[in-house]
């Protein structure tokens, strides 16, 4: 073969011919195709326990193309009937706190005790990872080799009611697949907590000791949304620290109004890296449970959430009709412009704009 570094002066740089590479699109594969099925099919999987099923329909309830989302209301409707048999635990806590370490640690707990767990998030922050650090299963390393976990991360960031209603749909997928516990995470920086607050049982806030602001979250409120305080990392040399933040928190928590539950919230201490104090923790859960499932409280939650749902699905789809009505997208950046250049006032641009939407319509 001719090539000018074979010349004679080049001697030992021979350049040897190269192997022929294969064609980047073999002609002899045919292009893998994922299958889909319908919604018949997805339900039937799902009631089996079916994993896969479950992830695709789960992957069908955060899309949010049209076609997609048919099918998904269809298996959501129809699973549930099977729903609602399960304790719904809500976790929060800062970045830091350990709540990836305790959902590992209360997740073996609860799977050694013969449940089946599904560990949900709700983090529409998390622009940076694509919804992926919280629920990632990097993160709970016992409880991503166990077959009775399913390890979702949060659905990728959006709207918080979008996220917060797509996970609310896995949990009855969840729930119909057989899973008897669910976790639903939530990063402890925003109005998440609300919404994570509004589809559970129990809510659980994970706190640090001595981290210098002491009562952490009782200027945002959400210790008045928390059923349990746990003083995470009591352990070595921090446990009388925590003990001491444990009798703070105890003391701050009778200055709120008595709950509607009937139940006075816990504060416990525990390490979720070291398994010290989890069963305490989950043993304050279980009398939670009793107690609300015999004073009525439970049902009533239950009952409250799903009107509270029902009117968020409402507000939100007339939002999504409102915004992708034809003549409305046409006229919105105009009269925007018209504002925004004291042409008109906010509130006749507003009154315009749902005068031709309703007009529209009628
Ligand atoms: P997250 O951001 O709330 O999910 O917190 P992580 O679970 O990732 O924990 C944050 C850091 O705290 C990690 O370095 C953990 O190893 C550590 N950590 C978590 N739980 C404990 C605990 O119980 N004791 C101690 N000493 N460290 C812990």
């Amino acid at each position: 073969m001719f090539h000018p570094e074979n010349d004679e002066k080049y001697k030992g740089l021979k350049v040897n011919k190269g192997v022929e590479n294969a064609p980047i699109v073999s002609p002899y594969l045919k292009k893998r195709k994922i299958r889909t099925y319908t919604a018949a099919e997805y339900v039937e999987g799902i009631l089996k326990g079916n994993m896969t099923m479950l992830s695709q329909a789960v992957t069908l309830v955060e899309s949010s193309l049209e076609s997609n989302q048919v099918i998904a209301q269809e298996v959501i409707e129809k699973c549930l009937p099977h729903a609602g048999k399960s304790i719904r635990l809500g976790i929060t806590g800062v970045p830091g706190a350990g709540k990836s370490t305790s959902i590992d640690a209360f997740g073996m707990h609860v799977i050694r005790k013969g449940h089946k767990l599904a560990v949900l998030a709700i983090d529409p922050s998390s622009e940076r990872s694509k919804g992926s650090i919280l629920g990632d299963k990097t993160r709970m390393e016992d409880l991503s080799k166990e077959d009775n976990a399913f390890i979702r991360p949060s659905p990728s960031a959006g709207s918080l009611g979008g996220v917060a209603r797509k996970t609310r749909e896995t949990i009855v997928l969840c729930e119909a697949a057989g899973f008897d516990t669910i976790f639903v995470e939530t990063v402890g920086v925003g109005q998440s907590e609300t919404a994570v607050h509004s589809m559970v049982d129990f809510f659980l806030l994970i706190q640090l000791a001595g981290t210098g602001d002491e009562l952490q979250g009782i200027k945002r409120g959400i210790m008045e949304m928390a059923d349990g305080i746990v003083i995470n990392k009591a352990d070595g040399d921090n446990i009388d620290k925590a003990k001491l933040a444990a009798s703070h928190y105890r003391n701050a928590l009778h200055l709120f109004p008595p709950a509607e539950s009937g139940w006075f919230p816990r504060v416990l201490t525990y390490s979720g890296y070291y398994a010290l104090g989890i069963d305490e923790v989950w043993q304050m859960i279980e009398n939670y449970v009793a107690f609300v499932k015999e004073n009525g409280y439970f049902e009533k939650k239950r009952n409250q959430q799903s009107k509270y749902w029902m009117y968020e699905s409402i507000h939100e789809e007339l939002l999504r009709n409102f915004y992708h009505n034809k003549t409305i997208e046409t006229l919105l950046p105009l009269v925007e412009n018209d504002v925004l250049e004291n042409r008109k006032s906010s509130f006749v641009a507003s009154a315009e704009l749902l005068e031709t939407y309703f007009g529209k319509k009628k």
